[in-house]
């Protein structure tokens, strides 16, 4: 979108405000700098290059890119892009993004990863009984299992769960020895210069491996490079799916059995599977695969897609970790049950900080971990 283009958009904005009850961060902080309508005024200043204060300076970036508002607002304003747009031009008149953000960034250039990882420990999750006959790169397939940031240092259990599955089911694919990063949190970052570099890499790299089908665990990974590494590089056809639905499929083939659990879990549909992703046939297919493994499922929202966020999209913990501790406090006094499933790590990663910093008692797991108890029951 040129800048026309998004000043039209901003100010088809007929301030209905339908918007802001539905936005964690005003619900919260009940400040209406912090809620969509609020965030498309500081968006149309940045857009006309007039100063803004810190305060909407820290609202742009508290923003966790939920697109909830994407789906309420009447007038189809697409308000996340547009933010996220705003984000981009802070960078360029070099306003943004904010210290926190350059440092993370900083990490995942010198370490390839955004969680300060060493990446010397990057493939520690995988299982001892594999590493002697893992033949990594060299692997004769087009399929590459990429595990992202989160699931290689953070929820090493969504790593070796979607590996260990896989092996099972005798499901040929290959695995990287040195992963990148997928580049996401730059790009969220508004750093688009640094976000296309990490992105023309990452493609050469997986040109030059033959790879033509990539499956990730992770819903920020789903995001970048289905949704936005096709936005900049048209070339680019490397068909990318969420482990969920290999999952699905290799059930539906009967290479692996399901067999039920006497549990009863939440399930919460990350914000890039159920709302950012254009294809979102994940919300279904996650429950369908949890049906056959859990006696009770219950939901956070009467329609998945509005599932509440869990708190960290877009790198808000580093901005103001209160509100990120906050949303996603509100999210468990919606749960009736103690433990909460998600198909995204850093939505596990997030319900475990919560949890601990809010002196809980909730559980959470990754979807993964409950396919692979009841393939094993
Ligand atoms: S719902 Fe849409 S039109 Fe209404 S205030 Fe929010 S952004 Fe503006
Ligand atoms: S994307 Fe989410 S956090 Fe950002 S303004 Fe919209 S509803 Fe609020």
């Amino acid at each position: 979108m040129d800048d026309n283009e998004i000043l039209k958009d901003i100010r088809s904005c007929i301030d209905c405000k339908n918007c802001i009850e539905k936005c964690d961060t005003f619900i919260i902080t009940k400040n209406e700098v912090q809620s969509p309508n609020g965030r498309l005024k500081i968006a149309e200043s940045i857009f006309l290059n007039k100063k803004i204060s810190e305060n909407e300076l820290i609202s742009i970036y508290t923003c966790t890119l939920c697109a909830m508002c994407d789906l309420i607002c009447a007038q189809n304003i697409n308000i996340s892009d547009i933010i996220h747009a705003s984000k981009v031009r802070l960078v360029d008149n070099n306003i943004g993004p904010l210290k926190i953000h350059e440092k993370i960034i900083q990490g995942i250039i010198e370490k390839n990863n955004s969680v300060g990882g060493n990446p010397e420990e990057r493939l520690n999750w995988l299982p001892k009984e594999y590493e002697k006959n893992e033949l990594f790169e060299k692997k004769d397939s087009d399929t590459l299992l990429f595990f992202g940031c989160m699931s290689s240092f953070k929820v090493k259990e969504s790593a070796t769960k979607s590996y260990q599955i896989l092996k099972e089911a005798n499901f040929n694919f290959k695995i990287l020895k040195k992963e990148p990063c997928c580049g996401e949190y730059i790009y969220s970052a508004g750093k688009l210069d640094v976000a296309k570099k990490i992105f023309k890499e990452n493609i050469e790299l997986f040109k030059r491996l033959g790879i033509n089908n990539i499956i990730v665990t992770c819903g920020g990974c789903l995001y970048a490079f289905d949704s936005v590494y096709r936005k900049y590089f048209d070339d680019y056809d490397i068909r990318i799916r969420h482990i969920i639905d290999v999952i699905y499929e290799l059930e539906k083939e009967g290479k692996i059995q399901l067999k039920p659990l006497n549990k009863s879990i939440t399930y919460h549909d990350p914000c890039r599977l159920g709302r950012k992703y254009k294809n979102n046939s994940l919300i279904e297919k996650a429950r369908l695969l949890l049906k056959k493994c859990i006696l009770e499922i219950n939901e956070l929202s009467n329609e998945p897609q509005k599932c509440p966020c869990c708190g960290a999209g877009s790198g808000i913990r580093g901005v103001d970790s209160n509100l990120c501790i906050k949303i996603g406090k509100k999210l468990f006094d919606k749960m009736k049950t103690k433990e909460i499933v998600s198909s995204c790590p850093l939505c596990i990663f997030n319900f475990k900080y919560v949890n601990y910093k809010n002196q809980m008692d909730k559980g959470s797991k990754y979807i993964l971990d409950y396919i692979v108890e009841s393939m094993k029951k």
